[in-house]
């Protein structure tokens, strides 16, 4: 695609790499078919193309983007499908981080929408604020539909409904035959890997960290939890919110830098896989920053995805289950076309002894897409319900998922419950059953 910019606008790193993603587009369209704004509205504006083009626009004018731009910007899900699918190599990833951060410096958005956003920001990345605030949200959650029927106030209904019920601890029970191993014994044989608390999972999930604890422990590594360590900054990223992503990923490489200089480190370690995008995304984030890009591109490179890391290091042996179950597997976007990472959650469980199905459309994202479902929560709707759907069709006994918005999005709308691999694969173990399947 031609492009005009002046030489001052290219003095801007972003903009010049920007102008150097909108150059690789060939206007082939390919990447519309894959895109689940495009099939769902078939609108052109509404595709990766059709964005590219309206990008393209206003960063070369560096305009105020009108409210009509700034919508079908906003309705990009980032899932990343189109960067999968695209034959050009267009980061369309970058160039739409860069246009959220222009639309954020530049364009006012009405009250509620801002009020939102500022929620969102302030609490969701604190473990503490967001634990307050699900139990404020359980008390408010009748609201919801009042809310939802609001224009204004939908976003807010959309959050409330996300309130998670209060969970029974499953017992530590399973479908497997072998004696369960010693789930805490220490060992250190095989070296020692960072595990990334997070800031949502933690909060909605906590069984995750601990089953993703008990697999590396029965695999030999030691498992180290960086102190000062907080959100990767995605949620605010994408946002627009630029300066608060950049100091959450220098705060990280801090943390991360304090424990490496204890010992050696093998992997960064994410169970929450748009986290995972995120972080091997450092490099490129901080690669301006004199004091920072040699140490982002050292931490980006050892992220790895549980999966992707189980995958290459390998697991204790397991005996094959009396009765396999059905797993029917969710890639979610950031794994599978953000860090194209495919094959190994799926060969994980299998070697586990699961019978793992793929549904219809696999390409296309659940809808959650770190806060799209609060900030878009009708397209999400219907996003998130598609995907159920699909999954439902498989009869699945479970759902199996590497990243914790996609199972509270799918496990809204399911018949199955919604699990994540690593507590699947502590279950085959000799682990607890996941607390989501319920006991038969
Ligand atoms: S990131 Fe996803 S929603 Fe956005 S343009 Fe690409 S395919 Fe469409
Ligand atoms: S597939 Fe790639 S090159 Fe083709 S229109 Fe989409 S972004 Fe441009």
């Amino acid at each position: 695609m031609q492009t005009r910019f002046s030489p001052e606008a290219l003095a801007d790193p972003d903009t010049a790499s920007s102008e150097g993603v909108i150059r690789k587009c060939v206007h082939c369209g390919f990447c519309t078919a894959t895109c689940p704004t495009y099939v769902l509205l078939g609108d052109e504006l509404d595709s990766p193309r059709g964005r590219i083009y309206l990008i393209k626009d206003m960063l070369e004018n560096d305009r105020v983007p009108s409210a009509e731009v700034v919508t079908h910007i906003d309705r990009c899900l980032s899932c990343l499908s189109c960067m999968t699918t695209c034959p050009s190599g267009v980061n369309y990833g970058h160039l739409v981080d860069h246009a959220r951060h222009h639309i954020n410096r530049t364009y006012r958005r009405p009250l509620p929408d801002r009020m939102i956003r500022w929620v969102l920001a302030r609490v969701l990345p604190y473990p503490r604020r967001f634990r307050a605030a699900i139990a404020l949200g359980r008390i408010a959650r009748p609201l919801a539909g009042v809310f939802a029927r609001s224009p204004a106030l939908k976003p807010l209904g959309a959050m409330l409904a996300l309130v998670p019920p209060v969970r029974r601890p499953a017992p530590a029970t399973g479908p497997f035959t072998e004696p369960a191993p010693d789930p805490l014994r220490a060992a250190t044989a095989r070296g020692r890997v960072i595990l990334l608390q997070g800031c949502a999972e933690p909060v909605l999930a906590p069984e995750i960290r601990a089953a993703t604890q008990r697999v590396l422990a029965r695999a030999g590594h030691e498992v180290v939890l960086a102190p000062g360590e907080g959100c990767c900054g995605a949620l605010v990223h994408h946002m627009g919110q630029k300066a608060a992503a950049l100091a959450a990923a220098r705060r990280n490489i801090d943390a991360w830098q304090a424990v490496e200089r204890a010992g050696p480190v093998a992997a960064i370690l994410i169970t929450t896989s748009g986290c995972g995008t995120s972080i091997k995304d450092y490099g490129f984030l901080l690669r301006d920053d004199p004091a920072y890009a040699a140490r982002a591109a050292h931490y980006a490179a050892l992220a790895r995805d549980i999966s992707e890391f189980l995958a290459e290091t390998g697991l204790p042996a397991i005996a094959a289950p009396d009765r396999p179950l059905r797993v029917a597997y969710h890639a979610a976007c950031s794994l599978q076309h953000g860090q194209t990472v495919t094959e190994a959650p799926r060969r994980l469980l299998a070697n586990a002894g699961y019978t793992v199905v793929t549904p219809k459309e696999a390409h296309l994202c659940c809808g959650s897409a770190g806060v799209y479902n609060i900030l878009q929560p009708d397209l999400a709707n219907r996003i998130g319900q598609r995907k159920a759907d699909n999954l439902d069709r498989l009869a699945a006994d479970v759902i199996a998922a590497g990243n914790v918005g996609c199972a509270v999005q799918i496990g809204r709308r399911s018949k199955a419950p919604v699990v994540h691999t690593i507590e699947l694969i502590d279950w085959a173990q000799g682990g607890p059953r996941p607390a989501a399947i319920p006991e038969t």
